[in-house]
Parts: C-alpha cells; sequence; structure tokens
C-alpha cells in the first residue's frame, strides 16, 4: 500500500517536472529539436549558416535549409526568400520536416516609429498583416481612398476552432531571452514592439503615418506576420526580430550592413537560447 502511494507520487513529480519543463527551451530526453531562424534573402541569414557546426543542405521546392548545431543547440537556418507566400511556405515545411521546438524571423524592414533609427533592433511584442482590408461601395469615378480601407483581422484554425488573429503575439519565454542579451548589440538600441507585414514598400510618408496610427506599427517588411500565423496554427512558439536598413520618417536610405548586424544580435539570442536550454 505504502509502496504504492510512493510510486503514484513519484509519477505525480515526474508529471509536474514535464509539465513545468515543457516550455519552448526546455532539456528533453530523445533527439533535441531545433530552433528555425528564419532570413528572406541571403545577406539576412548567410552569416548564421556560416556559424553552423557541420551544415547540411537541405532543399524543398524552392526553398533552402541549412541544418548545424550552434554549441549543444541544434539549429536549422531558413531561407524563406521575400514575401508572405514565401514565408509561409517556407514555415509550413521548416514546422512538418524539423519540428521545431521554436521558430525565430530575423532581417531587414523599414521604419515606421519615427523614434526609431536605422540599425535599432524591433522584438516583435507582436506582429501583424496590415495588407488585409475591405473598402465600403463607391461609384465609378470617385476615386481611390486608401485611407478608408478597413483593416480586416487573419482566421487560421487552431484544434479545430476557427480564430481571428488581430495579429500575433511573440513568445514571451524568448522575448525575455532576447531581451537578456540587448546589452551585447553596439550598432544600435533594442526595443520591443509591433512588426507590421504586408507584400508592399512603401516610402510615402503619409501613408506611413497612416498605418503607424492604425496598427501601431514599429516597422514594416514582408515576412514575420506570415510566419507567426503558420507557426500559431501548429503551436509553434515565436519570436519576430527585425532590424531597421531604412527609415522613411528619418530620411534613412536602405543599407545592407544591417542584415550583418541583425545576424550578429541573433547569434547572441541562440547562444543564450543554447545556454537556456542545458540542464
Ligand atoms: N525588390 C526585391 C528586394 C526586396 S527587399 C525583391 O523583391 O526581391 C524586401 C525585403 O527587405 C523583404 O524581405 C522585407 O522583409 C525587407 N524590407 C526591408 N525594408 C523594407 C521596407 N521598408 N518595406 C518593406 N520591406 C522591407
Amino acid at each position: 500500500m505504502l509502496k504504492k502511494t510512493l510510486y503514484g507520487v513519484l509519477a505525480l513529480l515526474l508529471l509536474l517536472t514535464a509539465a513545468i519543463g515543457g516550455g519552448a527551451l526546455a532539456a528533453e530526453s530523445g533527439p533535441a529539436r531545433p530552433v528555425v531562424v528564419q532570413g528572406a534573402m541571403n545577406l539576412e541569414m548567410q552569416a548564421l549558416v556560416a556559424a553552423l557546426k557541420n551544415p547540411k543542405e537541405i532543399t524543398y521546392g524552392g526553398w533552402t535549409f541549412w541544418q548545424g548545431t550552434i554549441g549543444n543547440l541544434p539549429v536549422v537556418v531558413s531561407r524563406t526568400e521575400v514575401g508572405l507566400t514565401n514565408a509561409a511556405a517556407a514555415t509550413t515545411l521548416a514546422i512538418e520536416k524539423f519540428q521545431p521546438r521554436a521558430v525565430i524571423n530575423q532581417g531587414t524592414a523599414g521604419g515606421h516609429d519615427p523614434a526609431l533609427q536605422r540599425f535599432d533592433i524591433v522584438l516583435g511584442q507582436k506582429s501583424i498583416h496590415f495588407g488585409k482590408f475591405k473598402s465600403n461601395h463607391a461609384d465609378s469615378g470617385r476615386g481611390i481612398h486608401s485611407e478608408n480601407w478597413i483593416p480586416e483581422n487573419v482566421k487560421i484554425r487552431v484544434n479545430g476552432q476557427e480564430k481571428e488573429y488581430p495579429g500575433f503575439a511573440g513568445d514571451p519565454e524568448l522575448l525575455k531571452i532576447a531581451q537578456g542579451v540587448a546589452g551585447t548589440y553596439t550598432h544600435g538600441k533594442i526595443v520591443s514592439g509591433v512588426i507590421g507585414s504586408a507584400d508592399e514598400w512603401n516610402r510615402e510618408l503619409d501613408r506611413i503615418q497612416w498605418v503607424h496610427q492604425k496598427f501601431q506599427t514599429s516597422v514594416e517588411e514582408m515576412e514575420t506576420a506570415s510566419a507567426a500565423q503558420v507557426a500559431a496554427a501548429y503551436g509553434v512558439p515565436f519570436l519576430g526580430i527585425r532590424i531597421l536598413s531604412n527609415s522613411e520618417p528619418r530620411n534613412q536610405d536602405w543599407d545592407p550592413k544591417a542584415g550583418a548586424y541583425c545576424q550578429e544580435y541573433v547569434l547572441e539570442v541562440l547562444k543564450a537560447l543554447d545556454r537556456a536550454a542545458k540542464p
């Protein structure tokens, strides 16, 4: 009887430990699940590939992945290619093929918040689609008034239930770890904010200001919310990390060095994840 109770208590303890340690970063038995790190273009992810130990290249359709390790952390670097559809396809493949414990989408972006300047980095507390609208009827000849268009939430099915998303929250645990290594970054400041995604490159200041006010966007780019949407449907922890490579409000042109600077910082985040994953 006593023995039975003891076994019961032990089993319960084991279950509890598993439940508490069940987050994105928990050490696990069995083959460790990788962290997937995404970048759209070579200048946004090749330094991360170069940082991998024993990289193995795998291509599915138009999307290439590099599988390796950073420290003891299994990492898959993914080149998503540019734009929402590419990002969704690359994220679906990454999750189906590699069963990641987390997905990080990182790379360059354009500033919306005038308080931010080139080389500042935004950690995505939230990412949001800002290209999904409907308009009310207007007769021929009434013109095009995109400022009157009505934003619509995206919908996905999660565990069989259709759900509406006014943006996707970054995983708090990943966010905390990324914030923890902010001090290593020397090219600008690191803030938490909103990453806006659309297949658009906006340079009209009135349009940028309108999007910034309507969606509270810190930056715009073309992939993060799309990757976040797929990750949410699978329940995989997700974080967007975006550097300003340009800022129209600050009159700062695109600078490719941003791609390298962002990867330097993301490498520090991966090392921190490696430390956090140790038992
Ligand atoms: N026109 C080229 C290059 C695209 S650059 C092509 O289509 O191949 C766009 C990439 O840079 C996207 O991956 C996007 O995420 C990022 N980006 C950087 N600054 C941006 C901005 N101001 N607006 C939109 N995307 C931006």
